[in-house]
Parts: structure tokens; C-alpha cells; sequence
């Protein structure tokens, strides 16, 4: 029997792989550019990062995660998400004695036990940037505006940048309470998980994809009411910074995002043509994480793009990503081994000054390996 890969994962061929290739390179330059150097953290952690770090009523935790009891006998889980991962890692290496903020990038796989469909998959792979140890309202506007320019620079278009608050545990408790007098009377109708949601966390109510619950959620009381005076200033020179950089963006006051540690901003990025997996960027600030996993308090923000839709979004609109991987000789032989020697030496030589080489390996006639040649673009 022929093993295939597993339900919602992928093997990306050469060809593609160099798109990719060019996509990363396209962000380790703008990583340079800004400022961010990588992190690389280990893609298991201990589960209870997770359920502390990224929250216990949110889909993820509930739901998607890979756990699994090692040999020695501890709860481990693949990583759904890198954020709990840098900051465990800003943590344990003491970052926070380096002058702050640091500034932290990372791509690489993910794992969520999802339904697969088109633009979602259990492993797929994000990039994503962190600016820990400023509460400063530009930081938010760097990390935003850094995933602004690299869609831009890709030339994707009919973006939508999504702007919101989700306060801070000062205001939210407030508002907790204002969803929660809203939802009260339509408590019947929500599904199951919004029906335990209500009490748990009521905002993420706002978060459900299912269509009964985002509809009554149309009418909920939004957050700008309840924002306290600290979280409102803070919101409102986000807005200015933005504004002042001429980047768009509408203000959505039920987006909370899928993970409880956010507060302050929270914004997406969408190209609704890509269809129903639209987003294809998600970030925000999360001021209470580090305290969350237990390191002393300290502000964070940053933003996570996925990017297997950047190529969904880039074949919208016809567009793909241009590679140079052009051979420069393709070296034919004619004179059995004698010749193969010659010729492989040259490889050798080519190679070494930094030519891209290729050599027929077996014995084709003269015209088959010029077609060979032609092909490969020599
Ligand atoms: P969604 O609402 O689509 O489930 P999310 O809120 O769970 O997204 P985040 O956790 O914020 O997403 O992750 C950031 C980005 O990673 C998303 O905007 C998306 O582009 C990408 N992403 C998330 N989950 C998947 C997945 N299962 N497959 C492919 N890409 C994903
Ligand atoms: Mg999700």
C-alpha cells in the first residue's frame, strides 16, 4: 500500500519551494530593513505554555491542538502559533537585560488540528515579527506598517486593513459585562460553544464563524464606550501614526482576534478575493502574555501572516512570484567515459567559480542532450 501524507498537509515541490524561497528572502531583506533579528524556537513546547500563553477558551487550546504525552511521560504540543514560544524564549534567555525593545522575526511550520480546506491546513507556516518591551503606540504602528509594505512590495492588491481595541483588563471587564447584558435574551439561539462562551469569555462570541451567532453578534454594544482613558489615547496615536504614513485601514469594533492575550491593538489584514480563508495577516499587542507565562510584566506586540495565502492571493490575480533559477551551462559529452571524466572535472571547476552547472549523466545522443540543454534554459 502507497503511504500519502497526512489530511491537511502539504509537500511543496521544487518549483514551488522557490517561490517560497523568494518570498523569504523578500522578508529576511525588509527583517534587515527594520531592524528584527530571527529567533528560531523549538517547534514542540510544554502544552501548558500554550494553554496559559494563547488562553483556555480559545479554539485553538480547545480544540487544535497536536498534544501528546512523550516517553517521559510529559504533555508536549506542537506549536500552533510562535508567539508564546518567542516570549517563553525572551524569558528564559533574559532578553529583556538587552536594551529594549528587542525585536524578534521567525517563519517556519505551525500545526492546528483544523478541518482542511483551501488556504487551511494542519501544518502550515507562518511568519511573524515581535516588538517586546515597549508600550510605545508607535511600536503598534511599526508592526502594522511592516505587514503593510511587505504585501505591498509583493504587489498584492485590494487589501483591507482592519483596525481595532480589545482594551485592557481595566476596561474589558466592563464590556465583558455590556456583551454579556446583550447576549442575555438570544442565550437560546448561540451555538453550543458561544452558549459556554457567554460565561467564560463572552467576546469571543464576537470571534464565531458560525452565521446564527455572527448575526446577533451585529448588534453588540462596541468597544469604544468602554475604552479607558489609557487604552483610548493609545488607540487614537495608532490611528495618527497610521494616518501619518498614509496606511488605510477601517475600523472594526467586533474583530477581537483568536487569542486571549491580546489588549490594545488588534488588527487583520484580508484580501477578500481569496474567499473564505481571507485573512491573510493577524497581530496585535499583547501586553499581559509575558506575565501570563510567567516573566515579570513587560509589553509586546506583533503581528503573524500565514503564508500559504499569500500564494492563494497572489494566484487571484494571476500573479505569481518571479524565480531566477536559470542554469548557466549544461556541459554535453560525446566519447564514453573518457569524456564524462573530462566533463565532470569542468563541472567541478565551473561550480567552484560559482556557475550553475549541470551534466548529462548517461549516454543520450548529441541532439537529445542539446534538447535537454534548451529545456533547462542554458
Ligand atoms: P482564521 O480566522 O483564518 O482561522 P486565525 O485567526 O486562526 O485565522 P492567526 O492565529 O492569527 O489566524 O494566524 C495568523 C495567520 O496565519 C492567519 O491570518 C492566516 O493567514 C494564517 N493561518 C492561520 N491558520 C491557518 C491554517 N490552518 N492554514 C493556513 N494558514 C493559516
Ligand atoms: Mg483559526
Amino acid at each position: 500500500m502507497v503511504i500519502s501524507r497526512p489530511r491537511g498537509t502539504n509537500d511543496f515541490l521544487p518549483e514551488a519551494s522557490a517561490k517560497w524561497q523568494a518570498v523569504e528572502a523578500l522578508l529576511r531583506f525588509l527583517c534587515r530593513n527594520y531592524g528584527f533579528g530571527e529567533i528560531r524556537t523549538p517547534i514542540f513546547e510544554e502544552t501548558e505554555l500554550f494553554s496559559r500563553g494563547v488562553g483556555n477558551t480559545t479554539d485553538i487550546v480547545q480544540k487544535e491542538m497536536y498534544t501528546f504525552t512523550d516517553s517521559g511521560g510529559r504533555s508536549v504540543t506542537l506549536r500552533p502559533e510562535n508567539t508564546a514560544g518567542a516570549c517563553r524564549a525572551y524569558v528564559e534567555n533574559k532578553l529583556y537585560g538587552l536594551p529594549q525593545p528587542v525585536k524578534l522575526y521567525y517563519m517556519g511550520p505551525m500545526f492546528r488540528y483544523e478541518r482542511p480546506q483551501a488556504g487551511r491546513y494542519r501544518q502550515f507556516h507562518q511568519f511573524g515579527i515581535e516588538i517586546i518591551g515597549s508600550s510605545a503606540p508607535t511600536a503598534d504602528a511599526e508592526a502594522i506598517g511592516f505587514a503593510w509594505d511587505f504585501y505591498n512590495r509583493l504587489g498584492i492588491r485590494d487589501l483591507r486593513l482592519a483596525l481595532n481595541s480589545v482594551g485592557c483588563p481595566d476596561c474589558r471587564p466592563a464590556y465583558r459585562e455590556a456583551l454579556r447584558d446583550f447576549f442575555r435574551p438570544h442565550l437560546g439561539e448561540l451555538c453550543p460553544s458561544c452558549q459556554d462562551r457567554f460565561e467564560r469569555n463572552p467576546l469571543r462570541i464576537l470571534d464565531c464563524k458560525s452565521p446564527v451567532c455572527h448575526k446577533i453578534g451585529e448588534g453588540a454594544p462596541q468597544i469604544y464606550d468602554y475604552l479607558c482613558p489609557d487604552c483610548a489615547g493609545h488607540f487614537e496615536t495608532v490611528k495618527g501614526l497610521l494616518q501619518a504614513a498614509d496606511i488605510p485601514y477601517v475600523l472594526d469594533p467586533h474583530m477581537v482576534r483568536g487569542l486571549d492575550y491580546y489588549t490594545k491593538t488588534a488588527f487583520e489584514i484580508a484580501v477578500d478575493r481569496i474567499g473564505a480563508q481571507s485573512a491573510v495577516c493577524g497581530g496585535g499587542r499583547y501586553d499581559g502574555l509575558i506575565q501570563e507565562i510567567g516573566g515579570e510584566p513587560c509589553p509586546g506586540v506583533g503581528f503573524a501572516l500565514g503564508m500559504e495565502r499569500i500564494f492563494s492571493a497572489l494566484a487571484a490575480q494571476d500573479d505569481t512570484i518571479e524565480t531566477d533559477d536559470e542554469l548557466d551551462v549544461y556541459i554535453i559529452t560525446a566519447g564514453g567515459q573518457a569524456a564524462k571524466a573530462a566533463a565532470f572535472a569542468l563541472a567541478t571547476r565551473l561550480r567552484a567559480a560559482e556557475l550553475s552547472v549541470e551534466l548529462e549523466y548517461g549516454e543520450k545522443s548529441f541532439k537529445a542532450q542539446i534538447k535537454a540543454a534548451n529545456r533547462l534554459n542554458a
